[in-house]
C-alpha cells in the first residue's frame, strides 16, 4: 500500500510524516503514483468539506483561473462580493473581512477585540480561552491557544492571555477581571481531540460576556460548513457571537478565511487590516461552488445522518473493545483504552485508512461530509481488526 521514498532533506521536519505520498484525490479515496489507494477520513483536517476533486469545486475553481486568479486587494472582485453578502445573511452577522488561514482569522479576530477594548473598555485587552484549545501557529494565536507546551515555545510569549479549563462557566466567570475584553473559544474543541461540552456552555458564556460586558468570539474554523451536522455549530448550540472565525471547509479545499462580526463588535477601519491573497477570485468562487452544494435542500440533513451512523459504528468499536466515543455530526472521535493511537494510526495506513491520531489514546475522524455508508462502512471494519491487533499487543506488553 504504501510506494518507498527517500526523506526530503530540504524540507523541514515540522511533523512526521509517512511514506505514503498521495498524487490524487476522489472524493473519500486518495491515491499514490502506484494507484495505492487510501480511504481518506481525515480531508485534509477538515478542509475538504465536499471531498477531493468535488466537480462543482474544481469546475468553479477551473472557470476562475482562466478569467482572473488575483488582481490587487486594492481593487474589489465579484467573487468577494458575492461571496461576503452570501457568508453574512448566512451567518446572520453584518460585517465580514477574508483572510488565507484559520490563525489569521483569529489574529485579526484578537486585533478587533485590541480596537473594541480601546473604546469601550478602558483599553482592556486580555482575552480569556481554553485549556487544550486550539487557534493556530502565529505568536498571538499560539498564545491563545491552551496547547500544553506552547507557553513556553518561542518566548517571550505576546502579552494579553489567560486560560481556563474548558466547559467549565464558573472558572470562566472568576477569570475575568477589569483588564478582560473578550472570551474565545471553540464550540467543540477539535485538536485536542473533539471535546464537546455540555449542553448550555456557550449559552452559558454568551450570558457572561452579556452580564460583564466581553465579546464572545467563537472560532469555527473547525467545526464551520456543516462538519458538525448544521451549517455553524454556534446555530445548534442556541448563540450568536460577536466575532466568528471561519476556515478550513470554507474553500473546499482551498486557502480561505474569514473573520464575520455582529455591528456591536465594530469592523476594522481603512489601514487596519490586509493580506496580498485575502480575498482573491479564485478561492472565494471555489467557496462559493462549495456553499451551493452546502445549502442545496437536504444537503447537511444527509450529511448529519451520515455522522449518526458514523457514531453508532463507533459506538460499536468502543463497546467491543473498551473505551468510548465522542463527536457531532462529522467530526467524531473514539477515544482508546490504551494509548496507542499513533500506532493504530500507522497501521490503518498500511491497509489503506487514514486516520488522526488527535492524541496518545484519542482518534480523531473528519470524513468527507459526501461519504457514504459503505465507505464508513469499510473504514470501520478496518480500525475494528487493526484494534483487535493492536490492543492484543498493549495488553501483553
Ligand atoms: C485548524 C484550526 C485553526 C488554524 O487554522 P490554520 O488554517 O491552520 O491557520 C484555528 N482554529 C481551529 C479551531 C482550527 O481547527
Amino acid at each position: 500500500m504504501v510506494m518507498p521514498v527517500s526523506p526530503s532533506h530540504a524540507l523541514m521536519p515540522i511533523t512526521p510524516r509517512p511514506s505514503f505520498i498521495p498524487v490524487r484525490g476522489e472524493g473519500s479515496y486518495l491515491f499514490a503514483a502506484d494507484g495505492a489507494k487510501c480511504l481518506d477520513f481525515i480531508q485534509g483536517w477538515a478542509v475538504n468539506a465536499l471531498g477531493h476533486a468535488a466537480p462543482e469545486v474544481t469546475a468553479a475553481i477551473a472557470r476562475q483561473a482562466g478569467q482572473l486568479l488575483t488582481a490587487s486587494p486594492a481593487l474589489f472582485n465579484y467573487p468577494a462580493l458575492e461571496l461576503a453578502e452570501r457568508l453574512v445573511a448566512l451567518t446572520g452577522l453584518n460585517h465580514i473581512t477574508f483572510c488565507s488561514s484559520g490563525a489569521e482569522a483569529n489574529e485579526a479576530a484578537l486585533k478587533l477585540c485590541r480596537k473594541w477594548g480601546a473604546r469601550h473598555r478602558a483599553g482592556a485587552f486580555e482575552v480569556l480561552s481554553t485549556d487544550n484549545s486550539f487557534h493556530g501557529r502565529t505568536l498571538a494565536t499560539m498564545a491563545l491557544s491552551g496547547k500544553s507546551g506552547w507557553d513556553v515555545m518561542f518566548p517571550p510569549q505576546p502579552p494579553g492571555f489567560r486560560k481556563v479549563p474548558f466547559d467549565d462557566v464558573e472558572a470562566m466567570r472568576r477569570a475575568i477581571t477589569p483588564s478582560t475584553v473578550a472570551l474565545c473559544v471553540e464550540p467543540i474543541q477539535g485538536e485536542a481531540g473533539v471535546v464537546v461540552p455540555k449542553p448550555g456552555y456557550l449559552k452559558a458564556l454568551r450570558a457572561l460576556c452579556d452580564e460583564a460586558g466581553l465579546l464572545f468570539v467563537l472560532d469555527e474554523v473547525q467545526t464551520g460548513f456543516g462538519r458538525t451536522g448544521s451549517m455553524f455549530a454556534f446555530e445548534a448550540a442556541g448563540v450568536v457571537p460577536d466575532i466568528l472565525t471561519l476556515g478550513k471547509g470554507l474553500g473546499g479545499g482551498v486557502p480561505l478565511s474569514a473573520v464575520v462580526t455582529h455591528s456591536r463588535a465594530g469592523y476594522f477601519n481603512v489601514g487596519e487590516q490586509g493580506g496580498t491573497f485575502h480575498g482573491n477570485p479564485l478561492a472565494c468562487s471555489a467557496a462559493m461552488a462549495t456553499l451551493d452544494v452546502l445549502t442545496a435542500p437536504g444537503f447537511l440533513e444527509a450529511a448529519q445522518e451520515s455522522g449518526q451512523y458514523l457514531a453508532a459504528g463507533l459506538q460499536r468499536l468502543a463497546l467491543k473493545h473498551g473505551g468510548s466515543w465522542r463527536g457531532q455530526g462529522l467530526l467524531q472521535a473514539l477515544i482508546l483504552p490504551a494509548p496507542r493511537a499513533p500506532e493504530i494510526v500507522s497501521e490503518c495506513l498500511l491497509r489503506g485508512l487514514l486516520l488522526n491520531a488527535a492524541r496518545p489514546h484519542i482518534l480523531r475522524l473528519m470524513p468527507s461530509l459526501r461519504v457514504t455508508h459503505e465507505e464508513l462502512e469499510i473504514g470501520l471494519n478496518c480500525l475494528d481488526s487493526v484494534l483487535t491487533e493492536q490492543l492484543a499487543r498493549a495488553r501483553a506488553s
